[in-house]
């Protein structure tokens, strides 16, 4: 069985590199500028920032390998978007001396392959929205070989280390290798495997885990129904919102026993991205979870950047997972 040594560290550094990016826009830009894409959705330094800084690590040490990333760098050439390039490009340089704004774009850019049978995908900044209003996001990095995903790091700079004890500080690294189990560590302590400890998703269910998690954004799924639906799987507690995969994180370990992600009214042909849920998915399943969309199939990574074959995402301990299911499509 392959162990993916190389590719595990390798990802593990990137994501802290491009964390550490994050945190730093994070303080030193209060009131967090963005720029707006054509779907309407916000971009800031951090997204192309810690973009340019993983594509950078990875094309470094695997040349040949895709890497399919939400941003690219066209608005950024604009004129009028000069300002916002230098300040990537500052913050870059504190990493990289020197580098250069059409480097940085040259960075960015090599995030635009294709699915390909081996590709990493990158969600830079997952939860952009929750991003700038202080909340919760992820850098979301995963190496995927024929559809199936590999290796996954989720970087979670402000999660609590643990959600019922907020003195532990927040800061979360989460890793899978398939086969391997999934783990996480402080994302304080740098690459040091040593420091991971094995996750396991929650099968006592409990009055601090019989709980579901949502997104905090109503137009990325259906509130109302991901409620009747979690009830009909006999949660009766509140849902927990949060922004990002920290959602796959929160299953993973054990906060909660589902996250539900159902289709908004607002958009109901939306099609989930595969940065949106490759790394979450691969760490919730070694975990002990079941990931499928809301119809029960398994998502898929082969394809294309949208996973045009499914609809949803259901994300679960695995016990109550047919119970979800089965209240989905009566
Ligand atoms: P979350 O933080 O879980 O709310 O998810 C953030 C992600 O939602 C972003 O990275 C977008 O790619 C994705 N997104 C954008 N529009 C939609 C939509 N209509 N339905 C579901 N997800 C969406
Ligand atoms: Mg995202």
């Amino acid at each position: 069985m392959k162990t993916y040594i190389q590719e595990k560290q390798i990802a593990l550094e990137a994501a802290i590199k491009a964390a550490s990016l994050c945190m730093r826009v994070r303080a030193e830009m209060v009131g967090g500028e963005a720029l707006e894409k054509g779907d309407k959705s916000p971009v800031t330094v951090a997204d192309f920032g810690s973009q340019a800084l993983v594509c950078q690590y990875i094309k470094a040490v695997f040349p040949y390998d895709a890497i399919v990333g939400e941003e690219d760098s066209t608005d950024l050439q604009q004129a009028d978007n000069a300002t916002t390039l230098t300040k990537i490009t500052q913050f870059l340089q504190s990493f990289h001396p020197g580098v250069s704004g059409s480097t940085a774009c040259e960075w960015i850019d090599s995030g635009n392959g294709r699915v390909s049978e081996r590709y990493w995908t990158l969600d830079p900044i997952d939860g952009t929205k929750g991003f700038l209003r202080n909340d919760q996001y992820a850098i979301a990095l995963a190496l995927i070989e024929n559809g199936d995903p590999k290796v996954a790091v989720l970087a979670c700079p402000a999660l609590p280390l643990a959600m019922n004890n907020p003195k532990l500080g927040t800061g979360v690294l989460f890793m899978a290798v398939r086969g391997e189990g999934a783990s996480m560590a402080p994302l304080s302590v740098g690459v040091d495997l040593s420091k991971f400890t094995p996750i396991r998703v929650a099968n006592q269910a409990n009055s601090l885990n019989l709980r579901f998690v949502e997104s905090v954004e109503a137009g990325h799924g259906d509130h109302a129904r991901q409620q009747a639906i979690a009830q009909a799987a006999g949660i009766t507690q509140a849902s927990l919102r949060m922004d990002s995969q920290a959602k796959y994180g929160a299953v993973a370990r054990g906060d909660a026993i589902l996250y539900l992600r159902l289709p908004s009214p607002k958009s109901p042909d939306y099609r989930e991205k595969i940065w949106d849920h490759a790394a979450g998915a691969l760490i919730v399943q070694e975990a002990g979870g079941t990931v499928t969309d809301m119809h029960g199939k398994p998502l898929d990574f082969g394809s294309s950047e949208k996973m045009q074959h499914n609809q949803g995402v259901v994300v679960s301990n695995g016990a109550i997972h047919a119970a979800v299911i089965a209240a989905l499509n009566n």
